[in-house]
């Protein structure tokens, strides 16, 4: 398949006024008019299944998303500088799926604006400035993230305050390992830290991995580090922008499935379904200094919108089991992938947990070389076959399974056949 005039012409005047910041998907990019569900549609009207969209969580475009963000936008939209039900309804409604000591909640718009602000009430409360990240971790773009963001490459340069540790590896590790190194690590840098004069303020994780490559367990494994983080008088933060609100199908949020207690968790994509809201849930006692201070004024985040948008997602995950159906049919989906990979050696590892899938390509699965090239070509392969995933991890060769909650055992076959079309033109 070729590129069509039209789409080219896009291509060339998207280049020239957006600059070469900005990258498209795939060897052929989609050019995308509507979305329904867990399907997108092209200008052709082709049909393409998702199974890489975590923003649109419930479904492209859900119906009740649709109707609360409109009947809010026609009504009244300001901020939260004056009273506003819905922005209290909504925020009583978010951290009630919070353990009890996770009670109160700051709005932003963006998971980076999360992240940031999570630094600056760290270091007010910690006193320190050390932050401890993993090693291809992504966190977000502000200057202060992205100092503790090394999946950006060499486009930054990480903060002299910063300290990196592997991500548990379970496919490379034996399981003592995975279980045991990652607290060893972070312990080793939190040394590393004062050694060099630098009071620790905290530990960040993304809960799941996702830019490390997609590390679901051991469960638990994080209690060690998150303990030594405590011990050293930092703050542990759970990242859960990409695994929370119900992905995981085990629990509503990451974290949990480790027993680990976070002292703020930054959430974020899936919270508006696409309407651009995030935000730190955390524990009154850590910002009982910091917010009369503060003078915390987001102009967007939280506005009645967002609100309106966020009570709706957490309402369908709610209604729609979600949740539930993220751990029936992310088991039923890795179990498929599993009998795929006993028939295809390509596929070297399956692991994941609910919706949250990653499948490692290698060129040899005994020595589990990384075969990144491959990796592309099934990732193209799939979209040509109208199936979209991506890939990510150190190796860029972890297929990336991230689907909306309503993925279907239905929705699971076509990934399965379509991957399965793939591996055998290989
Ligand atoms: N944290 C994680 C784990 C993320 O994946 C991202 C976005 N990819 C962010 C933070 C930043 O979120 P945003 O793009 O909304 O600023």
């Amino acid at each position: 398949e070729r590129l069509d005039e039209a789409d080219r012409a896009l291509i060339a005047r998207r280049e020239k006024v957006l600059g070469p910041a900005y990258r498209l998907f795939y060897e052929k990019p989609l050019h995308l008019v509507r979305g329904e569900g867990v399907f997108l549609y092209d200008t052709s009207g082709d049909r393409y299944l998702d199974a890489y969209n975590n923003v649109a969580s419930v479904g492209h475009c859900h119906p009740r998303v649709v109707e609360a963000i409109t009947r809010q936008t026609a009504v009244l939209n300001t901020h939260t500088r004056y009273l506003h039900e819905g922005i209290i309804d909504y925020a009583e409604t978010l951290t009630a799926t919070f353990p009890d000591a996770l009670s109160q909640v700051m709005f932003t718009c963006t998971g980076s604006e999360a992240n940031d602000l999570a630094v600056r009430i760290a270091r007010f409360v910690t006193g320190g400035t050390g932050i401890i990240a993993t090693e291809l971790a992504y966190h977000g773009l502000t200057s202060a993230v992205a100092e503790f963001s090394p999946s950006l490459g060499e486009s930054v340069t990480l903060g002299p305050h910063v300290r990196t540790v592997p991500a548990p590896d379970s496919y490379r590790q034996t399981p003592e390992d995975t279980m045991e190194k990652f607290g060893r690590d972070v312990r080793a840098a939190i040394a590393d830290l004062k050694r060099h004069g630098i009071k620790p303020a905290m530990l960040i994780t993304d809960t799941i991995f996702s830019s490390d490559g997609i590390f679901e367990g051991p469960k638990g494994f994080l209690k060690p580090a998150v303990d030594a983080i405590h011990e050293a008088g930092g703050l542990f933060v759970a990242d859960e922008v990409q695994p929370g609100f119900g992905r995981t199908g085990e629990a509503m949020w990451g974290f949990e499935r480790h027993g680990v207690a976070p002292d703020m968790v930054t959430i974020g994509k899936p919270m508006g379904n696409g309407y651009p809201m995030a935000g730190i849930v955390l524990r009154p006692d850590i910002i009982a200094e910091f917010g009369p201070r503060a003078r915390y004024f987001n102009t967007f985040g939280g506005n009645p919108i967002a609100a309106a948008a966020g009570r709706a997602v957490l309402d369908v995950i709610r209604e729609e089991g979600l949740q539930q159906n993220a751990l029936d049919v992310g088991r039923y989906l890795m179990d498929g992938l599993k009998s795929l990979s006993d028939r295809y050696h390509a596929i070297g590892d399956v692991r994941g947990c609910g919706l949250f899938i990653g499948v490692e390509i290698v060129a040899d699965p005994a020595a589990k070389t990384a075969d990144a090239a491959l990796t592309t070509r099934i990732v193209n392969g799939l979209r040509e076959r109208r199936v979209l995933i991506s890939a990510s991890g150190p190796r860029a060769n972890v297929l990336k399974i991230r689907p909306p909650l309503v993925f279907s055992r239905e929705n699971a076959d076509m990934l399965l056949d379509a991957l399965r079309g793939v591996l055998q033109t290989l």
